[in-house]
């Protein structure tokens, strides 16, 4: 499943390619994928792209108002609600994008745009037999949403009503910010304080975005056992856990994701993040650190890996 890491690796990758390029069609080839009217993208322009935890925004405008705005008054750039639009990705457990350029030349700049969940046929043809919507630019660009499970989903919202969007702000902050503070972190952890560390990071209230993997993994960093309680975490274990998120969340950008076996980033270059993990998905192999045997656990029904002897209860 995409975490945090994999969806700004995407967001990096599509903010190159497709801020300022016009929409010129979207097909919707499963119904459920999508909410809104598609018609309403027709002639819209790229603006920005942005991500919050694991949601995808691509900002638009629509070209037709911006023209008839700046013809009655050039100095008026004030936002209406009919022609600010966002299109909502979330890619769930199996969504994927392929950005496939107008030329599918085998130069850098027109390499396919790949991101999401791993499959071999994303690198095929497009579109394929998991494709459920189609983006179309007017320069030829064609966007692709595939999803083998049909979980994902695309919706086109106004950009006001993220204001008031209940999913958006129940998320925790981001951690990637720098006003994630290791205050900020147990403030909002010691909203229920008898959780273990591990489970507590995971609650996307507490923090946005982070799994099964970075919770592990900054456990590991920071040199907690993930079983112990957050309400016991002394201020620096705090700070500790802190720089440990955002390492494991930085390093693993810069890997270009954590899905195993052929996870594709958006400059289709294969995601290695995997083979920098210390303790995700190492379990019975050797602590990167101590050379103690890395343990597997259960914790709130997902897997848990961590170093008995690096990490302390
Ligand atoms: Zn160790």
């Amino acid at each position: 499943m995409p975490e945090l890491p994999e969806v700004e690796v995407i967001r990096r990758g599509l903010e190159k390619k497709i801020v300022g390029l016009q929409i010129k069609k979207i097909e919707i080839l499963n119904a459920k994928t999508f909410e809104g009217d598609p018609q309403l993208v027709t002639g819209a322009t790229v603006t920005g792209v942005w991500r919050k935890a694991k949601i995808l925004g691509i900002d638009l405008v629509r070209k037709s108002l911006i023209v008839e705005r700046r013809s009655k008054n050039k100095d008026d750039n004030r936002s209406t609600t009919d022609d600010t639009l966002t299109l909502l990705f979330h890619l769930k457990m199996t969504g994927q994008l392929v950005l496939v350029p107008k030329h599918k030349l085998r130069t850098t700049n027109h390499e396919p745009l790949i991101g999401g969940h791993p499959t071999l046929d994303m690198l095929g043809e497009m579109p394929n037999k998991s494709t459920r919507a189609i983006i179309t630019f007017a320069d030829g660009t064609k966007l692709y949403f595939n999803d083998q499970r049909k979980f994902g989903w695309i919706k086109l919202v106004n950009r006001e009503s993220l204001i008031d969007n209940q999913f958006l702000k129940n998320l925790g902050p981001e951690p990637l910010e720098k006003k994630f503070t290791w205050r900020v972190l147990k403030e909002r952890l010691l909203h229920h304080p008898s959780l273990p560390v591990k489970v507590g990071l995971m609650d996307q209230t507490a923090v946005a975005g982070i799994g099964n993997i970075y919770a592990a993994e900054a456990c590991f960093n920071a040199k907690i056992d993930p079983r112990k309680k957050v309400r016991v975490l002394s201020d620096d274990e705090y700070s500790a856990l802190t720089k440990g998120i955002k390492d494991a969340l930085l390093a693993s950008i810069k890997y270009g994701g954590s899905s195993r076996a052929h996870y594709v980033n958006s400059d289709g270059e294969k995601g290695y993040f995997l083979k920098f993990a210390h303790v995700y998905n190492r379990a019975g192999d050797p602590c990167t650190v101590c050379g103690s045997i890395i343990q597997k656990i259960a914790q709130a029904g997902r897997s848990t890996f961590f170093c008995a002897k690096c990490q302390k209860i």
